[in-house]
């Protein structure tokens, strides 16, 4: 529980002053990424294997071109980045995803 503007606590339980709360942003989504790649990680062949599975268009819209990676259990939430949790998505569907 935050305990005031000055400190809140960061996922790992630690106190960290307010004005480091950009860092803090920073810091959340680069440990969530090697959480994941400790879970499971990919190659590039395999990423484009999947580009090419996918005819090489968005599979959420399947009109638009494969512009980006779309992690289908995100980050986040614990997701790997292994490529079973992969999915290739035009920037449009994976900022929309982004959005919700
Ligand atoms: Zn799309």
């Amino acid at each position: 529980m935050p305990l005031g503007p000055e400190a809140f606590v960061d996922h790992h339980g630690m106190f960290v002053e307010y004005k480091y709360r950009a860092y803090l942003t920073r810091h959340r989504r680069r440990c969530a990424m090697n959480v994941a790649r400790s879970l499971g990680r990919h190659t590039k062949t395999e990423w484009l294997g999947l580009v090419t599975a996918a005819g090489g268009v968005c599979v959420l819209c399947g009109v638009a071109a494969v512009e980006a990676k779309d992690h289908i259990v995100p980050l986040s939430r614990g997701g790997s980045d292994g490529i079973s949790n992969i999915q290739p998505v035009c920037q449009s569907c994976n900022s929309r995803k982004g959005n919700r």
